[in-house]
C-alpha cells in the first residue's frame, strides 16, 4: 500500500509539532522515521495509522484520502515500545484477539488457532502459543506483539521504536530478523527510532528530522555520504566542522589551504568524518596538534586534539596499530568534506 502524506501539519494546542510534512512512502517499502526527541516522529506516525488527525492537509492511502478515516477503516498494525500483551491471555489468544474482536468477516475458532499457529512459525517462536506473556523474554514478547500486529492481515505495518526497551544484542538481532521477515511479507512498514545505527541497517529509505520537519529523505548512502544539512551531517555519524574560507576556489582554514571546491569565495563550515581525516607528514600544509583524548572502538583508535588557539577540536578515526596515543604530535588533511554555508 502506498502512504502519502501531502502538506501536513499537526498542531497541539496551537503547538506546531509538525509544520508542512510532504512523504511518498512507496508500496511494500521499509522507512524509518529518524530523528532526536520531540522531532515529529512519534506524531507523523499516529497521524499514519489515524490515532491522529492533521490539522491541515491530507494522509493519503493509495488514491483513496484517509485523513478522516479511523485507525479500523486504516488497517494497519502497530507495535509500540511497550506494547504490553494481555497478561491473562495466552500468546495464541493474544496474536488471536485481533481476529476475535472483528465486526465484519470474524473467522471461525479453529481458523483463528491455525492462523497463530502459523504466525508464531512465521516470527520464529513454533510452539510457544500456550505459554503467557509472562513467560517469555523481552524479545519474545516482542515478536509476539508483531504477530499480534500481522494477524489482521494490515494493509501497513506501524511499529514505533519496537525494540527501545531491550538490551543491545537483542535489538540487533530482532533487527536482522525484522529486516528478514520483511522481505518475505513484503509489508509497507513504517517504523520510528531515534537510532541512527537502526535506521541505517533496516530501512530502504530513511525519514531525518528535526523540529517537526523532515530534513532529508533517503538511502543509506544518501543521508550518510551526501547529507543535505549541517543536521544531517551531525546526526548521522560523528563530524568535525570548521570554519573555512573559500577564495578562487581555495578552501582555506586559519590560512592553510586544505583542498579545492566548485564552491563560490565566501565563508563556508567545512564537515569532515573522523576517518576521512588523513594524517600527513608535518611539513604538508594540515591541521596539526598535540592528541589529547583517544579512544579504542574494535579495530580503530579515535584520537582527539583542540586546534591551538581555536575553540574546534578535531576527532580522528585511526587504524588501532597506527598510534595517536595522548601525546603524539599529529598533522592531518581532510580527504572528503562537505561544504555547507555559513548559517546553514
Ligand atoms: P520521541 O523520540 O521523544 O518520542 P518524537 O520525535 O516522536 O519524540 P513527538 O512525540 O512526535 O516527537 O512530539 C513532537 C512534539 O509534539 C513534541 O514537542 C511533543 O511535546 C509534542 N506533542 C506530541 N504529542 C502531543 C500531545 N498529545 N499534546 C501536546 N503536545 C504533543
Amino acid at each position: 500500500m502506498e502512504i502519502r502524506a501531502r502538506n501536513v501539519r499537526k498542531e497541539f494546542d496551537r503547538y506546531p509539532a509538525l509544520h508542512d510534512v510532504s512523504l511518498d512512502i512507496r508500496s511494500g517499502e521499509l522507512i524509518a522515521l529518524l530523528g532526536p526527541s520531540g522531532s515529529g516522529k512519534t506524531t507523523l506516525l499516529r497521524l499514519i495509522a489515524g490515532l491522529e488527525f492533521p490539522t491541515s492537509g491530507q494522509i493519503l492511502f493509495g488514491d483513496e484520502d484517509a485523513s478522516t478515516k479511523s485507525v479500523q477503516e486504516r488497517n494497519v498494525g502497530f507495535v509500540f515500545q511497550h506494547y504490553a500483551l494481555f497478561k491473562h491471555m495466552s500468546v495464541s489468544d493474544n496474536i488471536g484477539f485481533g481476529l476475535r474482536v472483528r465486526r465484519k468477516g470474524r473467522p471461525s475458532r479453529a481458523e483463528i488457532a491455525r492462523r497463530a499457529e502459523e504466525l508464531l512459525e512465521l516470527v520464529q517462536l513454533p510452539g510457544l502459543g500456550k505459554r503467557y506473556p509472562q513467560q517469555l523474554s523481552g524479545g519474545q514478547r516482542q515478536r509476539v506483539a508483531l504477530a499480534r500486529a500481522l494477524a489482521i492481515e494490515p494493509r501497513v505495518l506501524l511499529l514505533d521504536e519496537p525494540f527501545g526497551a531491550l538490551d543491545a544484542k537483542v535489538r540487533k538481532d530482532l533487527r536482522r530478523w525484522l529486516r528478514e521477515l520483511h522481505e518475505r511479507t513484503g509489508h509497507t512498514t513504517v517504523f520510528v527510532t531515534h537510532d541512527q545505527e537502526e535506521a541505517v541497517e533496516l530501512a530502504d529509505r530513511v525519514v531525518v528530522m528535526s523540529q517537526g520537519r523532515i530534513e532529508q529523505v533517503g538511502s543509506a548512502d544518501d543521508i550518510y555520504d551526501r547529507p543535505e544539512s549541517p543536521f544531517v551531517f551531525s546526526f548521522i555519524g560523528q563530524s568535525n566542522r570548521l570554519p573555512v574560507t573559500v577564495r578562487g576556489g581555495e578552501i582555506a582554514y586559519e590560512g592553510t589551504v586544505l583542498g579545492r571546491t566548485e564552491e563560490p569565495d565566501g565563508r563556508w563550515q567545512m564537515f569532515v568524518r573522523p576517518h576521512d581525516l588523513e594524517v600527513v607528514p608535518a611539513d604538508v600544509p594540515g591541521i596539526s596538534g598535540t592528541v589529547s583524548l583517544a579512544r579504542r572502538s574494535g579495530g580503530s583508535r579515535f584520537a582527539e586534539f583542540a586546534v591551538p588557539g581555536r575553540g574546534e577540536r578535531i576527532e580522528l578515526e585511526l587504524p588501532a596499530e597506527a598510534g595517536g596515543e595522548p601525546g603524539t604530535a599529529l598533522n592531518v588533511r581532510p580527504r572528503r568534506w562537505r561544504l555547507f554555508a555559513e548559517g546553514a
